[in-house]
């Protein structure tokens, strides 16, 4: 098949297009660069099989593909705060010009979506039937209300255009490849913690993330794509965790003498956060594989030979 991955130069969608160009599809990657970056693919340069588009979803394109994965779009607060107004128009502009896209070659198209849907939940664990609770005009809003909006047209394309849709609701992932100054928790805590410097929890660490390795999450989105359900299905690890707990996994895992430091909590920071799995293991026959620690271990191997070489 030929297979469209917007974002495809990001942290997850990398490891995607990996498991496609290794499953034999050809590959398109779209990617603007914005928080992505050429090392994540490099390696596929020069296979006939792999093509990397600079290109930034808020304009249209046409190509002809039988799937999308539609990814574009920052994922860290810290990178999706920093341009609101570009995170909504990639959201809603982009995520509309890709749906129209697959539309026009009859594309079977995967969104994306996010547990940030649920906002700061105050229901626990979050399943998919439950509607959240987002604050409309906070500083998270450009993300969370944009993929709200994203899956409103994903669903009215199916609706209205009969598109054949799929969409993934993703926890907390992390794994090799995050950015080193993504700013998001896990890899925050192990540069600091490599680097030397203190590991900065927000708030008193009493929050709550569950965190998935990233291979585990892309075999769960392979298998949302090529499942039946046009229902949103949550993708995620159940394991649940203090942020503060984490900060001292990560502390005696890479440098136990490296110190916790207490920094003001974000406004609008969820309280706690964890998948109901429910419908990932009965329709998709799927559920993460990877425990934390061996996850982690991995992550801080890569983070250790990009920051300090060995
Ligand atoms: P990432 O920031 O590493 O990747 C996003 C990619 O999209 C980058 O390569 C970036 O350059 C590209 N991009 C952004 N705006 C674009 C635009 N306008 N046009 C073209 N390309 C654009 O993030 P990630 O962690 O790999 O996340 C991938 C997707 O998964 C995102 O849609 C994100 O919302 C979703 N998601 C991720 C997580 C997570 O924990 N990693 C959790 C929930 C949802
Ligand atoms: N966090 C933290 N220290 C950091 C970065 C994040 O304590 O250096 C906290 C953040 O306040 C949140 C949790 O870790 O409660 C997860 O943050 P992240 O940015 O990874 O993703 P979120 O789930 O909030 O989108």
């Amino acid at each position: 098949m030929r297979i469209l991955v917007t974002g495809g130069a990001g942290f997850i969608g990398s490891h995607l297009i990996d498991r496609l160009m290794h499953q034999g599809h050809e590959v398109i990657c779209l990617d603007n660069f914005y928080t992505g970056d050429k090392r994540n693919i490099s390696h596929w340069f020069g296979n006939n099989n792999f093509e990397l588009l600079r290109h930034d979803i808020t304009d249209p394109i046409k190509l002809e593909v039988d799937r999308v994965y539609h990814l574009a779009c920052p994922a860290s607060p810290v990178h999706y705060q920093a341009n609101p107004i570009k995170t909504i128009k990639t959201n809603v502009l982009g995520t509309m010009n890709m749906l129209g896209l697959a539309k026009r070659v009859k594309a079977r198209f995967l969104l994306a979506s996010t547990s940030e849907v649920y906002g700061d939940p105050l229901v626990h664990p979050q399943s998919e039937e439950y509607w959240g609770n987002v604050n409309c005009t906070g500083i998270r809003a450009n993300y969370d209300e944009g993929k709200r909006i994203a899956e409103t047209l994903t669903f009215d394309y199916l609706r209205q255009h009969n598109l054949d849709v799929r969409v993934a609701r993703i926890f907390n992932t992390y794994g090799e490849r995050m950015q080193e100054n993504d700013g998001r928790v896990v890899s925050n805590f192990i540069v600091q913690s490599l680097r030397g410097k203190p590991l900065t929890v927000y708030g008193d660490g009493s929050q709550t993330r569950s965190f998935c390795y990233v291979s585990d999450l892309v075999e769960g989105l392979m298998r949302l794509m090529d499942s039946d359900r046009t229902e949103p299905v949550n993708l995620g690890n159940p394991g649940e965790y203090t942020i503060l707990e984490l900060a001292t996994t990560i502390q005696k895992m890479v440098n136990p003498n490296s110190e916790v430091i207490f920094n003001p909590l974000p406004q609008d920071d969820p309280r706690r956060r964890q998948p109901d799995i429910t419908r990932a293991m009965q329709w998709l026959d799927w559920k993460p594989l990877v425990p934390l620690e061996e996850g982690l271990t991995r992550t801080i191997a890569d983070f250790r030979t990009r920051i300090i070489g060995n």
